[in-house]
């Protein structure tokens, strides 16, 4: 029998308790079902596991991708807001100024200019800007509102090789286009805000722009954001009349200085995973289109 003992108290004040304890009140409502469900050992059990489970993928699977998906309907300015105050962040706790030469920075911006233009992309939106970086190493980056980080030690290693800077340029382009850096902020801002509002610990929201900083520069993005990264990249060198295998170039270049210089390449191979994998698919990449 479900529930507890029935008793009803009436208006005055005064109780009607049942001497049979296992009295029950008919009512509309089948109390059968319950019943059941409470005298069922592996349902009780089930549910002990499958309650937190559920909690677990509602708030770390559900809520993250809803989030992600979310991220396409945001208006520009979104990206544009979180995009700049995470380059602030970023900045100040990991950027110096640039020391490379005025010759170099044209040659760059050179190529920059003309890729965009190749690609029909906005010069208001799309930026390009030189870092010298010891917390980034030989790396670039792409921030949501279209701001393309290059570090010094990335252009002095493939100094001898512009279409090589131009494929990583194109990888990280992608990487805007396709709005990843917002998808795993939007990612990071939904869990903490479900973990805040699970444990009401409402502080944490507080840390917000923090965490969309982090995530960015952190750049944990998935193997299958690489590889749309990666396809952009292809796709576009291949069309505009460059070759797919100057992606692979840059990858080998980056990664041949594994060896001697430790610190400088696996900042950027830890955040590019695979390395191998990606230079076969740059090898034999042919343009569907
Ligand atoms: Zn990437």
């Amino acid at each position: 029998m479900s529930g507890q003992a029935q008793d009803i108290t009436l208006p005055d004040g005064s109780r009607f308790l049942p001497d049979d304890v296992n009295f029950r009140l008919k009512s509309d409502f089948d109390s059968g079902f319950i019943e059941r469900c409470e005298k069922h050992k592996a349902l009780v059990l089930s549910s002990i596991v499958l309650c937190p489970l559920l909690i677990y993928l509602l708030f770390f699977v559900v809520v993250p991708n809803v989030a992600a998906s979310a991220v396409t309907l945001l208006p520009d300015g979104v990206a544009k807001t979180t995009g700049e105050q995470s380059m602030l962040l970023i900045e100040k706790v990991a950027l110096e100024p640039t020391e490379l030469d005025i010759a170099q920075q044209t040659e760059i911006n050179i190529l920059w200019q003309n890729s965009l233009a190749q690609l029909r992309l906005s010069n208001e939106k799309y930026r390009l800007g030189f870092y010298r970086s010891d917390f980034f190493g030989a790396n670039a980056f792409a921030l949501p509102h279209g701001q393309i980080v290059v570090t010094d030690a990335l252009v002095t290693k493939l100094a001898q090789h512009p279409e090589a800077l131009r494929a990583v340029l194109l990888h990280e382009i992608g990487h805007v286009e396709h709005q990843h850096s917002m998808r795993i902020a939007a990612q990071s801002v939904a869990s903490t805000v479900a973990l805040a509002v699970i444990f009401g610990d409402l502080q944490g929201i507080a840390e917000l722009t923090l965490g969309v900083g982090s995530a960015i520069m952190q750049q944990q993005f998935s193997q299958d954001m690489e590889r749309q990264a990666d396809d952009y990249a292809l796709h576009n060198l291949e069309t505009y009349g460059y070759k797919a295998a100057d992606f692979a170039t840059a990858l080998k270049l980056i990664s041949h200085e594994r060896q001697s210089e430790q610190n400088d390449w696996s900042k950027y191979l830890s955040t590019h995973p695979q390395v191998e994998t990606r230079i076969q698919r740059a090898m034999n990449y042919q343009n569907s289109k």
